[in-house]
């Protein structure tokens, strides 16, 4: 499978820190052209951006996770604000809201996800959001945006939700992202969603170092492993594995953009 763009992983993780360039290069071994390394938090947002001017297949978002808000730092939007400027960066994120892990008060992971939006609409880029146990809440706040400003440009990573939700995200201009746990032995409804999705609006990811795809669940997640999640994929939309890379690395183009292409 050649082309592959994983748009999530989290390679500033210090899982990565001892042996990022054997991770790149088995990553480059297995089709993966382009990887987004993505940031949780404004020290992880430089870090980011220092691994993308380090590697050239590599891209970076600045941003602040809603489980790291809590450690963000008086300065620490500010920061994200000065980042976004930055040459290598290609989205916003990763924002969102979480009820799962019970760190950040709602409110204040509302007012982050919020800014996060407004953001990346001022500078154009797309927004990568993280929704866990929230799906009312967010679909509310994409609503307000949306009614407000038309289109939202962003992709709902490491995307579980049903049918619905798919649909009420892809109707605002969102694309579905779709990662390891596609493959997983108990998400046959999450495949049943997925094999309805028209090929113009999926893009895979990996979010490593986390959900490593079967058949390598359990061990640190990295890059290459996309190929199981893609070939899952590519199945479940009655498509070859090679049209699947073709067209999510066409999709990702469509999203991340004018800078992303530009730099490759
Ligand atoms: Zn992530």
């Amino acid at each position: 499978m050649a082309g592959l763009i994983d748009t999530h992983a989290h390679l500033d993780d210090e899982q990565f820190a001892a042996d990022l360039p054997a991770v790149l290069d088995r990553a480059r071994a297995a089709g993966v052209e382009t990887i987004i390394t993505i940031a949780t938090s404004a020290p992880s947002s430089a870090a980011s951006i220092a691994l993308a001017e380090r590697h050239a297949m590599l891209f970076a978002t600045a941003g602040i996770h809603p489980n790291n808000i809590p450690e963000a730092g008086p300065t620490a939007w500010d920061a994200i604000c000065a980042l976004v400027e930055k040459e290598r960066i290609v989205g916003v994120g990763e924002t969102g809201l979480d009820r799962h892990w019970d760190t950040t008060p709602f409110a204040v992971q509302e007012e982050y996800f919020v800014r996060h939006l407004e953001l990346a609409r001022q500078h154009h880029l797309p927004v990568v959001i993280h929704c866990r146990e929230a799906e009312a809440d967010m679909l509310r706040i994409l609503r307000s945006e949306f009614d407000r400003h038309g289109p939202i440009r962003g992709v709902m990573h490491s995307f579980v939700g049903d049918a619905a939700l798919a649909e009420a995200c892809r109707a605002m201009g969102l694309y579905l992202s779709f990662a390891g746990m596609l493959t997983y032995k108990n998400a046959a409804a999450l495949r049943q969603t997925a094999s309805q999705q028209p090929l113009d609006r999926v893009l895979v990811e990996t979010d490593s170092p986390y959900l490593s795809p079967v058949p390598l669940r359990g061990k640190r997640n990295e890059p290459a492993h996309i190929v199981h999640t893609a070939a899952c994929l590519a199945e479940l939309l009655g498509i070859p594995p090679e049209r699947l890379a073709e067209q999510t690395t066409k999709n990702a183009f469509s999203v991340f953009g004018f800078r992303f292409s530009v730099f490759r």
